[in-house]
């Protein structure tokens, strides 16, 4: 009887399993197949000074346009894409487009890439960095990469060497999703950060006038001591800005502002935020 209930829990899960292996499979063809179809768009989402309600700057969000599956979000596709060296292509792609892109915007406004931490580890980062910038004719002032601490978590001491190979090419660094996980303290004093980014959960926390909003000014206060910006993302509300405001928060993100639109929009968009 217990054998057969075996049998039976196997003959059930095997086929999910095969179906999920194959989902995999086609996924990694149609990623593949979706850089060489150039099937990859880039997506801006404004940062606002809070107090000035300036635009200094966009953040470059990937999304996968395909004919059968629609415009596809990154996380999606991204993890997938690190596990199977996609990342490496799809990445200098990113950066590419990005720096092309930051090039048409009138004023000296800053675009910000995301990079995975397998781009520290395959590939030469900061030769790829030196050649696109060369390539576009981007300043590199304008251009600035967000990290997670994911990528601080590999060996430090290669990571760091990199990071501080970056900023004397006058590239700054932000750190992403500043929160989440085990994010200390202690890498703002670590690694040469020009902004932290501060997680979107900590803003829905502050709401509550708790432990979020305690952090978020502790945080705020260290970055200006260190000189780091500080920017809060998610912001949907009003009353989310204000409360950024008043924990010492510099910028903001968030769809209170606008989500992440196509390049065309951007300057309507501008216009839209520092009009008000
Ligand atoms: P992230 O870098 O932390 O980007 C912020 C994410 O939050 C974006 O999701 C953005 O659309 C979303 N967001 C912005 N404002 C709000 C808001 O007010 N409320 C809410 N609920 N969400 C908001 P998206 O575009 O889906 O990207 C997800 C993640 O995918 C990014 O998180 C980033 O880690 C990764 N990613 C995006 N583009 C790239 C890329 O080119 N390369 C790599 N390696 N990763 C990327
Ligand atoms: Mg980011
Ligand atoms: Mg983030
Ligand atoms: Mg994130």
């Amino acid at each position: 009887q217990a054998k057969q209930d075996g049998r039976l829990q196997y003959r059930f899960f095997e086929p999910a399993m095969q179906e999920k292996a194959q989902a995999r499979r086609l996924l990694e063809v149609d990623l593949r197949q979706a850089l060489a179809a150039d099937e990859f768009e880039l997506h801006y989402q404004p940062v606002v000074d809070i107090r000035t309600r300036h635009v200094t700057g966009f953040e470059a969000l990937v999304r996968w346009r395909n004919e059968t599956r629609g415009l596809v979000l990154p996380d999606a596709f991204i993890a997938h894409a690190e596990d199977t060296n996609i990342i490496e292509a799809l990445g200098l792609w990113v950066l590419t487009r990005a720096c092309t892109d930051a090039r048409t915007w009138t004023e000296d406004r800053k675009v910000a890439v995301n990079l995975s931490s397998v781009q520290f580890t395959k590939g030469n980062l900061v030769q790829s960095l030196v050649h696109i910038l060369q390539m576009t004719g981007l300043a590199p002032a304008r251009l600035e990469l967000e990290i997670t601490e994911r990528v601080l978590l590999q060996d430090t001491d290669d990571v760091l060497r990199v990071l501080h190979q970056i900023r004397q090419l006058g590239i700054s660094i932000a750190m992403d999703d500043f929160g989440q996980g085990y994010s200390s303290l202690s890498y703002l004093v670590k690694f040469p950060f020009n902004k932290v980014k501060i997680d979107r959960s900590f803003v829905v926390a502050a709401d509550e006038e708790g432990s979020g909003s305690a952090i978020i000014r502790a945080v705020a206060q260290l970055c200006d001591s260190l000189d780091i910006t500080t920017t809060v993302e998610g912001v949907e509300t009003q009353a989310q800005l204000d409360a950024m405001r008043r924990l010492g928060c510099r910028e903001a993100q968030g769809y209170l502002f606008s989500p992440a639109v196509p390049l065309q929009d951007i300057p309507a968009l501008i216009d839209a935020i520092q009009a008000v």
